[in-house]
C-alpha cells in the first residue's frame, strides 16, 4: 500500500521549470514517496491580472498537502504587484525561515572553508508587520513588534532544529543593549528556552558585532536565531560568504503548512538553455525531505549531491579549471546526482538526518504564564508642533499639569529636551510629552487622559498619538528617555 505523502509543486518563471524538472527527477530516483499537486504562481498569474501572483484555487492544494515546494518567480516590473514570498508567508503564518549556508572547499571556491552557519529568522514580527504612519511634516516612524509568544516559537524552533541535526550551538543576535524592551524580551526568552537544552551550547551577541564576526569568522557559529530584520540581512551575507548562492535552499516553517525553495530568484537570462544549477531547489528539497520525515531519501539525496561536487562534476555557475572536472548542464547534473544516489561523500562530511518525532516537526508551545498586575501610570501625549523653543513648548504645557496627571518630561527624537535641555540638541516638530500620575499610589484613569488631552487640544496643540504607560508586577513597561 502506497505511504506517498502529497505535496503542492509550483514549477515558477525563468529557470524555475528546468531546476524543478532536475529536482523532481532526483526526488523520484531517490526512492521518496511522493504525490505531486501543481499549481500555477508567478508571471503569467500576475499578468492574468491577479496582483497577489497566486492562483486562488493554490491555496486550497496547499491546505490539503501542507507542504510547498516552489521554484523561482519572475515579479513583472512595474507597480501593483505584490511580492508572493510575503504574501504566502504572511497567509499561511510561515513564522521560521532557516537558511543553512555551508561552504563546500576544495570543491567550490570560498573565502571561509570551514562555514557551516544555519540561520533561523524570525519571519512575522518585528519591523516587518509593516505598521508605518507618518505624523509630521518631518517624522515618519515604523513600530517594531515583538511578541513573547512569537519569540517563544522560533528560539524553540531554532533549539529544537540544533538537536535534531545534530548541532552543538545555539547564538542569538540582538540589539537589546539600545531596543531593551523589544530586542530584550527576544534576549530573555532565548534565555529561557536555552535551559531547557543543557545539550546544546548557547551564547549571545549583540548583533553588530555578531554581524562583523560572521562575516569575517563564521566558523565561530553554528546555529544563529534572530529578530526578522536582522536575520534578513545576515541570512543573505551569509549566504553570499559561504561562496555558494547558487547553492542555498531555505525552508519557511509554519505551525501548519511549510514553504521550501532555493534562495535564487529565476534567472531569466539563463533560461531555457539547460544552463542553471538545480542545487539551491534541490537542497530546499533536501529540508522538505526531513520535514516530512522522509530522512532515508534526504540522506540518499543530499549525500549523492555532495559526492557530485567532489567528483567534479559541476554547472557554469560554479566551474572552476583546475577544480572541476566536467562542466554540465541541468540535466546531465541531475543524471550525475542521480548515479550517486546511496553513495557518500569522501571528504565533505557526510549528511545525517533524524526525523522529528510524529514525522512532521512540531514545536511545543511555553506553557501560558500568569498574568502581569497591569497599572496605568502615565501617559506620553506625541505632538506636532513646528512653531519654538522646547523651553515655549514646556513652559506651555506645564500649565496643563492637574487632576492626576503631571508634565515630567519631553522629549525629541528619544533625547529629553525639557527640563534642563541643551541647547545644541537638534529638535524636529515630533515632540514626546510625558505626563505621569501626581500620585504615587492612585493609577490615573482613562477619563483623566481624556481630559488632559482635551485641554492639550483646547489650547491649540494638535496631539499626533499617545501611548499609555504602564508598569507589570511593578517593573515599568515604557523606555526612559536618553537623559531622563
Ligand atoms: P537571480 O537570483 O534570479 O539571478 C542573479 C544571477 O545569479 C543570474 O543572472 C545568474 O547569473 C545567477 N544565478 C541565479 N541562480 C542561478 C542558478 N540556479 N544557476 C546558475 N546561475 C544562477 O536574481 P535577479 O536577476 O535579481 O532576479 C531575477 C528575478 O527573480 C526577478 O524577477 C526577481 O524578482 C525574482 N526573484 C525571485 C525570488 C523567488 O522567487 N524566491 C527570489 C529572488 C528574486
Amino acid at each position: 500500500m502506497s505511504t506517498a505523502v502529497p505535496i503542492t509543486v509550483a514549477h515558477g518563471d525563468g529557470i524555475g521549470p528546468e531546476i524543478m524538472g532536475a529536482t523532481l527527477h532526483i526526488l523520484k530516483e531517490s526512492g521518496a514517496q511522493l504525490e505531486i499537486e501543481t499549481i500555477d504562481i508567478g508571471e503569467k498569474v500576475y499578468l492574468a491580472g491577479n496582483t497577489s501572483g497566486i492562483e486562488p484555487s493554490a491555496w486550497d492544494s496547499l491546505r490539503r498537502t501542507r507542504v510547498f515546494l516552489k521554484a523561482p518567480i519572475t515579479t513583472p516590473q512595474g507597480g501593483g504587484y505584490k511580492s508572493l514570498n510575503v504574501t504566502v508567508r504572511k497567509t499561511l503564518g510561515l513564522y521560521a525561515n532557516v537558511r543553512p549556508c555551508v561552504s563546500y572547499h576544495p570543491f567550490v571556491e570560498t573565502k571561509h572553508q570551514n562555514m557551516d552557519v544555519v540561520i533561523v529568522r524570525e519571519n512575522e514580527e518585528d519591523l516587518y508587520a509593516g505598521i508605518e504612519h507618518r505624523q509630521t511634516e518631518q517624522v515618519v516612524q515604523c513600530l517594531k513588534l515583538i511578541s513573547r509568544p512569537g519569540s517563544e516559537k522560533i528560539v524553540r524552533y531554532a533549539f529544537e532544529y540544533a538537536r535534531r541535526n545534530n548541532r552543538k550551538k545555539v547564538t542569538c543576535f540582538t540589539k537589546d543593549n539600545i531596543m531593551k524592551l523589544t530586542d530584550g524580551l527576544f534576549h530573555r526568552v532565548f534565555d529561557e528556552i536555552a535551559r531547557e537544552y543543557p545539550d546544546l551550547q548557547n551564547e549571545h551577541w549583540i548583533v553588530d558585532i555578531g554581524a562583523a564576526k560572521l562575516a569575517d569568522t563564521p566558523e565561530a557559529f553554528d546555529t544563529i536565531v534572530m529578530p526578522n530584520l536582522y536575520g534578513d540581512i545576515l541570512s543573505d551575507v551569509a549566504a553570499q560568504i559561504a561562496g555558494s548562492v547558487g547553492l542555498a535552499g531555505s525552508a519557511n516553517i509554519g505551525e501548519n503548512v511549510a514553504m521550501f525553495e532555493a534562495i535564487h530568484g529565476s534567472a531569466p537570462r539563463r533560461a531555457g538553455q539547460n544552463l542553471a544549477n538545480p542545487s539551491g531547489l534541490l537542497l530546499g528539497a533536501v529540508m522538505m525531505l526531513v520535514h516530512i520525515g522522509e530522512t532515508n531519501a534526504a540522506e540518499r539525496v543530499h549525500n549523492g549531491w555532495l559526492r557530485t561536487l567532489e567528483d567534479g562534476i559541476h554547472t557554469y555557475d560554479i566551474y572552476k579549471e583546475g577544480i572541476s572536472k566536467q562542466k554540465v548542464g541541468t540535466r546531465e547534473f541531475a543524471e550525475a546526482v542521480v548515479a550517486r544516489l546511496g553513495q557518500e561523500p569522501k571528504i565533505l562530511k557526510p549528511a545525517r538526518y533524524k526525523a522529528a518525532e510524529g514525522g512532521v516537526s512540531e514545536v511545543k508551545q511555553s506553557a501560558a504564564a500568569p498574568r502581569s498586575k497591569k497599572d496605568l501610570v502615565g501617559v506620553d501625549v506625541f505632538l506636532d508642533w513646528p512653531k519654538g523653543t522646547a523651553n515655549d513648548l514646556g513652559e506651555a504645557l506645564k500649565k496643563l499639569s492637574g487632576d492626576g496627571l503631571k508634565l515630567t518630561m519631553m522629549s525629541n527624537r528619544g533625547v529629553k529636551v525639557w527640563p534642563g535641555g541643551h541647547a545644541e540638541t537638534f529638535c524636529s516638530d515630533h515632540w514626546r510629552c510625558r505626563f505621569l500620575s501626581s500620585s504615587d499610589s492612585a493609577s490615573p484613569s482613562h477619563q483623566q487622559i481624556i481630559s488632559l488631552l482635551r485641554r492639550v487640544s483646547e489650547s491649540g496643540f494638535d496631539f499626533i498619538k499617545t501611548e499609555n504607560l504602564y508598569n507589570f508586577d511593578g517593573q515599568r513597561g515604557y523606555s526612559l528617555d536618553q537623559g531622563e
